[in-house]
């Protein structure tokens, strides 16, 4: 079988399907084409997937293979140079009906890895944990770069310089991995979410937790989620909430936003009206900026300066860490395609199979999923 590693083509992404660790593996059994500079990037040379048992070619090499491997969906002209009936992997955003239409056109199998459902055997291969562990690691990174003040408290012959104060808003992958990485440089962090069972791991990282209580069962009901993401809460535990992290954002010097409910915009938790209420120099990173911002003054791929507070809006941090975020992905992959590569090296699509249902968003020409 051939398997093709196309460059990435879409603004901003810098990351790559495969690495030399997976392109070995796939290798062994499998001709694997790695369009040229496909990795530079993420700092992968082309000698690199070559040492590893990869051939280099042109993009439509790539795209020509029986199994193409990508981050984002491809553009119509690289559609263009793909087989009809191959099979695409890659985060092609099932939301986007008209990309899936156009996939579906080109007669594509395509699995979109951001639908495989997360239960326990779908582990390995969940790229929406893998990237945002990353995504909340350098959220902090960049809080901390835009900051003028220290993180850690000093005590300098200058002076104690006091250590800053984080509120991570939204405790999911990323929420989790922004406390862990804030705390390691010794913030002192705060931090809030609507799902109860978060409150016990927030404060195991030794931050505190922002009680919301619940008045109504309504309240309790729909705070659980579903399938263990957020559902939009109800418009008086969101005014509730609001007025006590208005009081917390205060006393903020750094705040993470990362609330997301799938499908739907981002929550609106930060509002103008608490932007002005914060310190001058404080800083937002607001990880939901593409879902329309946990904060509405947020700009895509801006940083912007409203009311003394600077506002980042990187829509995919993990880009920023294109070498680890590449190889973590790469590795999902590798795990996914083992659902559909049999013993004997043949492809073998089983659509009973949990994973591969929830995944295969077009086939035989068809949307499978709307
Ligand atoms: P996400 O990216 O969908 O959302 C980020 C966080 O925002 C979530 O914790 C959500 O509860 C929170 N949020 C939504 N609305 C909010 C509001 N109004 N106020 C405050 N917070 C709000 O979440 P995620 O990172 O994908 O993770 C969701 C959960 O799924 C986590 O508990 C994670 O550990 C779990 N998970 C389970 C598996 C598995 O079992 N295989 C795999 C991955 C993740």
């Amino acid at each position: 079988m051939r398997i093709g590693i196309p460059a990435e083509t879409r603004p901003g992404e810098t990351r790559v399907a495969a690495t030399p660790e997976t392109v070995k593996k796939l290798a062994a059994k499998h001709q694997v084409i790695v369009q040229s500079g496909a990795g530079l990037q993420a700092s992968i040379i082309d000698e690199a997937y070559v040492a590893a048992g990869a051939t280099i070619g042109s993009a439509a090499d790539a795209f020509g293979c029986d199994v193409v491997l990508k981050v984002r969906a491809p553009v119509d002209a690289e559609r263009a140079l793909m087989k009809s009936a191959a099979v695409l992997i890659g985060m092609l955003n099932p939301f986007d009906a008209a990309n899936t239409a156009a996939m579906a056109a080109s007669n594509l199998q395509a699995f979109a890895l951001e639908a495989v459902p997360r239960i326990t055997r779908a582990q390995s291969m969940d790229v929406l944990s893998s990237q945002a562990n990353i995504a909340g690691y350098k959220a902090v990174m960049v809080a901390a770069n835009t900051y003028q003040r220290f993180m850690p408290m000093l005590m300098t012959a200058a002076g104690t310089v006091k250590a800053a104060r984080v509120l991570v808003m939204g405790v999911g992958v990323a929420g989790l991995q922004a406390i862990a990485t804030a705390k390691r440089l010794g913030a002192v962090i705060e931090a809030s979410d609507v799902r109860p069972p978060v409150k016990e791991q927030v404060e195991s990282l030794g931050a505190k937790f922002i009680d919301v209580p619940f008045i109504t069962d309504e309240e309790r009901e729909i705070a659980k989620g579903a399938g263990g993401y957020a559902r939009a809460m109800p418009a008086d535990w969101m005014r509730r909430q609001a007025e006590l992290v208005h009081e917390r954002a205060k006393l903020a010097d750094i705040i993470i936003t990362t609330a997301l409910i799938p499908g739907r915009p981002a929550p609106v938790l930060i509002s103008e009206e608490t932007v002005k209420a914060m310190k001058p120099g404080s800083v937002i990173v607001d990880l939901a900026v593409s879902q329309g911002g946990n904060c509405p003054l947020s700009e895509m791929n801006k940083t912007v300066l409203k009311h003394g507070v600077y506002i980042v809006g990187e829509p995919d941090l993990a880009t920023l860490v294109a070498a680890d975020a590449s190889a973590l992905y790469a590795r999902n992959v590798l795990d996914f395609l083992k659902l559909i590569i049999d013993k004997d090296d043949q492809l073998v699509i089983d659509r009973e199979d949990d994973i591969l249902k929830a995944s295969l968003i077009c086939s035989g020409g068809e949307v499978l999923r709307k």
